[in-house]
């Protein structure tokens, strides 16, 4: 857990937080996104007078994707600036409206505010919906499925191969 105890703000000012999330931590257990290397945190993290309490920093995280076209395992580094910024609940006004903007509660109860949910945030929305291992990844072809940016084959993936048809002709006869 990366925590900030917020008495501690008050009294110091901003605060560096640094340190790292394992991949194992029960955080990420229902995130569909693989880890493959902890987190990466480092935040300053200031009070302000009306008792709002604001992060910024970066964090940085990699994870393991799939090359959409070749299906190729590819590791995705997450680099993020992040601003983080939580209010006191009896700030907020307006219903729910400020946590729709990225704006998070503070839990009245603790001293120490837990850095760990919104960070998590952070990053499910960071990670892409899909990945590819290059540029110019040529796929799978469609037709016999070999990786074709390690080998190439005859298969016309728009017109079915005619050569198809004298397969199809010798097993029916
Ligand atoms: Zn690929
Ligand atoms: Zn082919």
């Amino acid at each position: 857990m990366l925590t900030v105890t917020l008495t501690e703000l008050d009294r110091s000012g901003p605060v560096r937080v640094r340190g790292e999330i394992p991949a194992e931590d029960p955080i990420w257990s229902d995130w569909d996104e693989e880890l493959t290397s902890p987190v990466s945190v480092d935040l300053s993290v200031s009070a302000t007078p009306t008792g709002q309490v604001l992060a910024r920093g970066n964090v940085q995280a990699t994870i393991a994707q799939t090359c959409r076209r070749c299906l190729d395992p590819v590791e995705v580094r997450l680099d993020e600036e992040l601003t983080l910024l939580w209010v006191p609940p009896d700030r907020r006004g307006g219903g729910d409206a400020a946590e729709d903007d990225g704006v998070r509660k503070l839990d009245p109860v603790g001293n120490e505010l837990d850095l760990g949910p919104a960070i998590r945030e952070e990053l499910v929305l960071a990670a892409p919906a899909y990945v590819t291992c290059r540029e110019d990844c040529r796929g799978l072809c469609p037709v016999c499925g070999i990786n074709l940016n390690e080998e190439t084959c005859d298969c016309d993936p728009v017109e079915p191969d005619p050569r198809w048809d004298a397969l199809r002709d010798l097993t029916e006869n």
